[in-house]
């Protein structure tokens, strides 16, 4: 039987907002235990809560960048269940009338085809806080500082057909709240989250299959990989003639396998009730306006213009435009080198330098060449004073600090391109009476030697002769 795979994804963005959703206290990340949750956030009797205008205008920017429905007067609800990190007894969340309706977001496959997904809604929501099972003296610690950092729940609909369009799809979604500057994007300190729903289904089959919900995936890689070990289990569980029940499951990545946390029996009936100590959320349409105004360029749009502008391929546009840092860092390394080429450009960031930066692990904005010193590099390449295998050279220089441009580094290390035809002739010659047997090769009709020939003139100028003069030169006195 051939087995039909259904994804949605559940994406938690914390908001990049200085003060919580309902309060003043702090959104900090790493502080002191229970240093920033203040008497609102800790659901002290007499409190009230106070909307946070900042999480609703970051709300409203992704809706636009999503091509979203906005809801004109949407409802905070209280989601009621009991859990030691949620000292209130219940959450603040949004559910009957989300701030952002259906919207939808393109995203490119493996293959170079593109692929919507629609969104099915995004809602403001408070964070809980954190159970800490460190040195507690056999107890559980608590930290309730993530307590009412504000969330936007993105919920797709189940429109992903593979763990890898899963991924594409929580990529593009990561890189847009990053490109709007709403979230920062963090994983590791679970600034951005997903929970993954997975189903089967034979294929052609109508109706969806029953789901199992994977909660709390903190990283690309363990959406894919949780996503395919699900997948396996449920194909194989059904294949045994057995069902697969609605559940939620934990995805352990050290063992790679999925777990049951809760069956739907045991589901929390959660009693949303809209909150009364909060007003319904009224959008006006100036704020719409004066917020649609300010987005940026979207990474779509950025992706068009590369491509139209500097005459790049899609597939470098799609690439340098993966995140707004990368594209960022391009045009400034781009602007400012002179000639300004921009297919070197690009094979220079998506080449050299990106390699550079996977190896050590490091994110473009933490780049130890900075894009004006790429400029200097890209530069010197344009006006022929270094060969791209010298360039190669420079920049790892430039990489490990050994001179701070381009320039220094060449002059410094005598790296310049040897161009002067007098001094090509005279190597070209020596090289021509030590390889007598290559030469003579060569004349008898052996053309493809050439290359052996160039290759030895290259090296006895150290890689600094134009590597186009030596193929020139060289020809010209074979054949003489
Ligand atoms: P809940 O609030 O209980 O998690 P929702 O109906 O809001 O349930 O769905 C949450 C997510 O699950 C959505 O992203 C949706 O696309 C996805 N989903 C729903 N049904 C299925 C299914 N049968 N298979 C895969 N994903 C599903
Ligand atoms: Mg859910």
């Amino acid at each position: 039987m051939e087995w039909e795979v259904v994804i949605g994804l559940e994406i938690h963005a914390q908001l990049a907002t200085k003060s919580k959703i309902f309060s003043g206290a702090s959104t900090q990340y790493g502080a002191q235990p229970n240093t920033q949750a203040c008497a609102v956030d800790l659901g002290f009797p007499g409190v009230l809560p106070v909307l946070n205008q900042e999480a609703v205008k970051m709300a409203i920017k992704f809706g636009l960048a999503v091509g979203a429905e906005l809801t004109p007067r949407s409802v905070f609800e209280r989601k009621n269940y009991f859990y030691p990190d949620l000292p209130k007894g219940y959450q603040i969340s949004q559910f009957e009338l989300p701030v952002v309706g259906k919207g939808e977001l393109t995203i490119e496959l493996e293959d170079g085809t593109e692929k919507v997904i629609g969104i099915t809604r995004a809602h403001l929501e408070e964070d809980a806080g954190k159970s800490m099972h460190g040195n507690f003296g056999g107890h559980t610690g608590v930290d309730l500082n993530r307590a009412g950092t504000p969330l936007l729940e993105i919920v797709s609909e189940p429109d992903m057909s593979s763990a890898k369009e899963a991924v594409a799809y929580m990529k593009k979604i990561h890189a847009l709240v990053r490109y709007i500057d709403i979230c920062d994007g963090n994983m590791q300190e679970g600034s951005f989250r997903c929970d993954a729903n997975v189903s089967v289904r034979s294929m052609g089959q109508k109706e969806l299959g029953t789901r199992a919900e994977l909660k709390n995936i903190n990283s690309f890689r363990n959406v894919e990989r949780g996503i395919n070990v699900e997948v396996e289990r449920q194909i194989e569980l059904l294949e045994e003639g057995g069902t697969v029940v609605q559940e939620t499951r934990l995805y352990d990545a050290d063992k790679n396998e999925t777990r049951s946390m809760r069956s739907k029996e045991e589901a929390n009936d959660y009693r949303y009730f809209p909150d009364p100590d909060l007003l319904p959320l009224v959008l006006e349409e100036s704020m719409i306006e004066s917020i649609r105004r300010s987005l940026p360029e979207l990474p779509n749009a950025k992706r068009d213009r590369f491509v139209q502008e500097f005459k790049l391929s899609d597939y470098d546009a799609t690439v340098l435009t993966s995140t707004r840092e990368l594209a960022d860092y391009y045009e400034s390394a781009l602007k400012q080198a002179k000639p300004s080429d921009p297919k070197l450009c690009a094979n220079w960031v998506t080449g050299t330098l990106s390699a550079a930066l996977n190896k050590a692990d490091l994110d473009i904005t933490e780049s130890p060449v900075d894009a004006a010193k790429f400029a200097g590099l890209l530069s010197r390449i344009g006006d022929n004073t270094i060969s791209g295998n010298i360039a190669k050279k420079v920049f790892e220089a430039l990489w490990h600090g050994e001179g701070d441009s381009a320039d220094t580094i060449i002059e410094a290390q005598g790296l310049k391109q040897v161009t002067d035809a007098g001094a090509i002739e005279a190597i070209v010659d020596e090289v021509i009476a030590k390889c007598p047997d290559q030469v003579a090769d060569y004349r008898g009709g052996k053309e493809q030697i050439i290359g052996f020939l160039v290759g030895q003139v290259m090296q006895a100028s150290k890689g600094k002769a134009n590597p186009a003069q030596v193929n020139e030169v060289l020809r010209k006195k074979l054949t003489s």
